[in-house]
């Protein structure tokens, strides 16, 4: 147990390292590139239903919302994981859309259940599993890692059929989930438009989204252990419905996506940064409470409009929250920041030198 809390940190400290977003670089961004990700594949088939294979199902669907986008959105490049059935390992998907350097992932898979009478369509962001149900989901879906060579040394020990394994992704802090929560949502807007069965937006610790540095999601179509479902699933009409609902899911993130990114709003978020940084090292005692810590440059959102400040300190740089001269000041602060940020902790300084929390109070009761 000690050991996989031990190897959680080495990987949230692997996690953490995100790329570096700056305004210069938001100023000409627009969604690009999207990679979609069909589950499984080869040896692998997945969910099985009564006469179809997951890996068959979400490869059809993928495809066609493919050509869906590369029929309307002229702009957009789309990349596959696989366009055939072939075995990709998990941590080769996500390498994949790192690589290319794409602006979304969707992973594409079809969810099965002992309880033949379950149905609907769901979509899943990272992060920790608030229910039992959720959890199982992303264990099914993380057990495809042990089909793959070596798998206990690639993905550092994680054991997809243990929960103490997923405690990491309470640790972790996801950067990207604001946007996926966005993509995902507008998804289920579209299978219900669609006239599917909306299961909602859910969080689970899904280790192909693990490894993405974009906004990422993952959909579970439906149940093809469902025989209404199924049948559904595997049809050509069926296919058309979630394909397309998908891709008016993606349009619609585009478009706020490219207005979001659009150089007047980005000078305009550059200008309030500016001016939350003015003071931002007063001299005296302060107490700050830090949310992150990185090796790179990464985009830390607020809370309630605290200043978000960054001091290097050697190689790491560590972000923190809010400038508070009155410990109770902080005091009142830490609840809300810690419902997001579950990890922090104050900091204290005086000017810019660092002192202990202690030392602060102390002298700021003075
Ligand atoms: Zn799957």
């Amino acid at each position: 147990m000690r050991n996989n809390i031990l190897r959680c940190l080495i990987m949230l400290v692997a996690l953490v390292s995100a790329p570096a977003v700056s305004y210069e670089a938001a100023a000409q961004t627009r969604l690009k590139k999207i990679v979609i990700d069909p589950g499984h594949g080869g040896r692998d088939p997945g969910a099985l239903g009564k006469k179809s294979r997951e890996k068959n199902v979400v490869l059809a669907v993928s495809k066609r919302l493919g050509e869906l986008i590369k029929d309307s959105l002229t702009d957009v490049e789309c990349i596959y994981t696989r366009s055939t059935d072939v075995f990709i390992p998990l941590d080769k998907r996500a390498e994949i859309a790192n690589k290319n350097g794409a602006d979304l992932f969707i992973s594409i898979h079809a969810n099965s259940s002992l309880t033949k009478s379950v149905t609907g369509a769901e979509t899943y962001v990272l992060g920790l599993h608030r229910s039992k149900e959720n959890l199982e989901v992303a264990q099914k879906e993380n057990a495809v890692i042990t089909m793959e060579d070596d798998y206990t040394s690639k993905y550092e020990g994680f054991d997809p059929t243990q929960p103490e394994s997923y405690i990491m992704f309470e640790l972790m802090q996801n950067v990207y989930l604001e946007q996926s929560i966005a993509v995902a949502s507008l998804i289920q807007k579209e299978l219900q438009a669609g006239g599917r069965e909306d299961r909602g937006v859910k969080q689970a610790g899904f280790l192909v989204l693990r490894q993405t540095t974009m906004p990422s999601v993952l959909v579970e179509l439906g149940y093809i252990s469902n025989a209404t479902e199924e049948k559904f699933l595997t049809g050509v009409e069926g296919t058309e419905v979630l394909a397309s609902a998908i891709f008016r899911a993606v349009k619609s993130y585009k478009q706020l996506y490219d207005t979001q990114n659009s150089p007047s709003m980005v000078k305009a978020e550059a200008q309030k940064a500016e001016e939350k940084k003015v003071n931002a090292w007063p001299e005296g005692v302060n107490i700050r409470i830090q949310v992150a810590a990185s090796k790179s440059e990464i985009k830390v959102d607020t809370l309630s409009g605290l200043p978000v400040t960054m001091l290097e300190d050697g190689e790491t740089k560590k972000y923190m929250l809010g400038i508070f001269t009155t410990y109770e000041e902080a005091s009142a602060k830490m609840k809300e920041v810690k419902e997001k940020y579950h990890d922090c902790f104050f900091v204290a300084f005086d000017g810019k030198e660092k002192i202990a929390v202690k030392t602060a109070r102390r002298k700021l009761k003075k």
